[in-house]
């Protein structure tokens, strides 16, 4: 007896420890130096960023320097600068002088000479050149693209969501730190090329080389991951949008040969900045302006410069994430990447462990889209869609501090966590103005998901912990128990943290009515003997019925 019970024991320690270890991610020293703030990333702040950089397609090599202007915020003689191999660093400047660097793969560590007031601004300026790790599956695993378009041209673009921007260009690789006065992209390409980056073209300039510099300046802060480089033989043409802020420049930069096409294709641009700024406010950008670019890979939320590759087709290549039909009524990568406008690059977070909320929000705006041009059903009727895209393995928030992201479910469970929560708020006028409030109150700021958690708590009034708890750091489904007996029905919740404790809507013989349900039973005098009960399928939760419905 004492031997099979410490059998069965050790059996289950063992189990326990192997489950352990398969949810356990192996991270490296280069890890924690790209994902976490170091101490010699800590004491300085970047202000300003200008790249400079000449692009060759033929070789397929970068060649440039990156400025970077920074305020010492404490003491520190050590700055981390990010650069991806295979590329290298030339030389470091800072005040003329050439600085000594220490390199640990990807991280170089440069001491400065000149002492480091605290408060003062300074700038260094880190020369780099060679063959850039090139994208195998853009925007996925990120790196620069070099395509042709199909009348034979250079077709260039760079996309390094999660890889980071130190895959072309040296920088801070790091989403806490955004440079706050914004950046300026000089970009140096064969003459017969356009170069497209982030927000205005401030001047294009003919070289002696056969070569032309063309220079684009974004001045509000930008994540460094969504500055980026687009290369090819692009014509453009512009609309004004009459919106919040008032006149939004909307400018489109599409290969020659598909021009007519994205003139009535990228109508869906207009419609999207309608509904978005109905839902999250103005567009938080004007300033930069508003642009669609095309690309060689499918597309991705560059700030100011939305880069579009998704064939000019409805959907997502084509295809109804959802299967509703919903989803095939307007351009997915125009309305998603756009969506980040507000959540991802006005809202961004300091960890990229926290993207739900950038993916979370943005999938949800493609429903509150819908709703906005197609009716309030069409967009719940969406959001219920995706659900069947959502996995429940693994939670959707990531490791902190070792650049490691979470669940894909971020995506789909993510936004149906935000449509349940509008169950629960149960006020449509006070659900828009927490969307709202959250881009105005976090404008252009880096924060955390606890952050955006308690805030949205602060906002309803409501005790929301253990709901976020449940669905972003655990991977279960909570389901309602329920049954109904003699005119009375029991419920509770189920298969999910004890503390869980949200209202659900049921229809009782088709008649909408709240109950609160605890993890404890309570119950519902129903007065009626038979009882049909379904809970609103609005909410992303699971039901038993015990013993059958009477
Ligand atoms: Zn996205």
């Amino acid at each position: 007896m004492l031997k099979l019970s410490l059998y069965f024991l050790l059996t289950l320690v063992i189990c326990q420890a192997n489950a352990q270890l398969s949810e356990e991610r192996a991270y490296t020293r280069q890890d924690s130096l790209r994902g976490s703030v170091t101490p010699e990333r800590a004491w300085w702040d970047v202000l300003h960023y200008q790249l400079d950089v000449s692009v060759d397609p033929e070789k397929k090599t970068l060649k440039g320097t990156t400025t970077i202007r920074y305020k010492v915020l404490e003491d520190g003689d050590v700055l981390q600068i990010d650069l991806q191999n295979p590329l290298v660093i030339d030389k470091i400047i800072q005040d003329g002088k050439s600085l000594e660097v220490t390199h640990e793969g990807n991280a170089h560590f440069v001491r400065v000479v000149k002492p480091q007031k605290v408060g003062e601004i300074n700038e260094i300026s880190i020369a780099y050149s060679g063959k850039p790790h090139e994208a195998q599956n853009a925007p996925w695993d990120g790196g620069v693209t070099w395509a042709k378009d199909s009348a034979g041209n250079h077709f260039i673009a760079t996309a390094n969501q999660g890889i980071g921007a130190s895959v072309w260009w040296p920088c801070k690789d790091h989403q806490y730190d955004e440079p706050d006065d914004g950046a300026v992209i000089r970009i140096n390409v064969p003459a017969n090329l356009v170069a497209v980056s982030n927000g205005r073209l401030k001047s294009q300039k003919r070289e002696k080389n056969k070569t032309r510099t063309y220079t684009w300046e974004v001045v509000n802060p930008i994540n460094n991951y969504t500055i980026n480089m687009n290369i090819g033989d692009y014509v453009s043409f512009s609309e004004k949008y009459e919106g919040e802020k008032g006149s939004l420049d909307m400018e489109y930069w599409v290969l020659r040969y598909n021009l007519s096409k994205a003139k009535i294709h990228f109508r869906d641009a207009k419609r999207t900045m309608q509904a978005f700024e109905h839902w999250f406010g103005p567009y938080p950008f004007y300033e930069d302006s508003y642009k669609l670019v095309e690309v060689p890979y499918l597309g991705m939320e560059h700030q100011s410069s939305v880069t579009y590759g998704n064939g000019y087709r409805m959907g997502y290549k084509g295809i109804d994430l959802s299967s509703t039909g919903q989803g095939l009524k307007w351009d997915f990568i125009i309305v998603h990447e756009t969506g980040h406008e507000w959540f991802g690059n006005n809202i961004s977070t300091k960890d990229i462990a926290d993207m739900w909320v950038h993916e979370g929000f943005t999938s949800y705006a493609e429903s509150l889209f819908t709703e906005y041009h197609y009716g309030k059903e069409a967009g719940a009727s969406y959001s219920r869609g995706l659900r069947a895209n959502i996995q429940n393995s693994e939670t959707i928030i990531g490791d902190y501090d070792v650049n490691g992201r979470g669940s894909g479910d971020m995506y789909y469970k993510g936004h149906n966590m935000l449509h349940t929560l509008r169950q629960i708020v149960n006020d449509d006028g006070k659900w828009r103005e927490i969307l709202r409030g959250l881009n105005k109150d976090f404008y252009q700021q880096v924060v955390t998901s606890q952050q955006v958690e308690e805030y949205i708590a602060e906002k309803t009034g409501l005790l929301l912990k253990p709901f976020f708890d449940q669905y972003l750091r655990d991977i279960r489904i909570p389901a309602l128990e329920y049954w109904a007996k003699d005119g009375t029905l029991i419920y509770r919740w189920t298969n999910c943290l004890e503390a869980f404790a949200v209202p659900v809507d049921l229809y009782i013989n088709g008649k909408k009515t709240r109950v609160e349900p605890t993890t404890e039973f309570q119950g519902l005098e129903l007065n009626t003997t038979t009882a049909e009960i379904k809970v609103d399928p609005n909410y992303y939760v699971y039901s038993h019925s015990l013993y059958g419905n009477r």
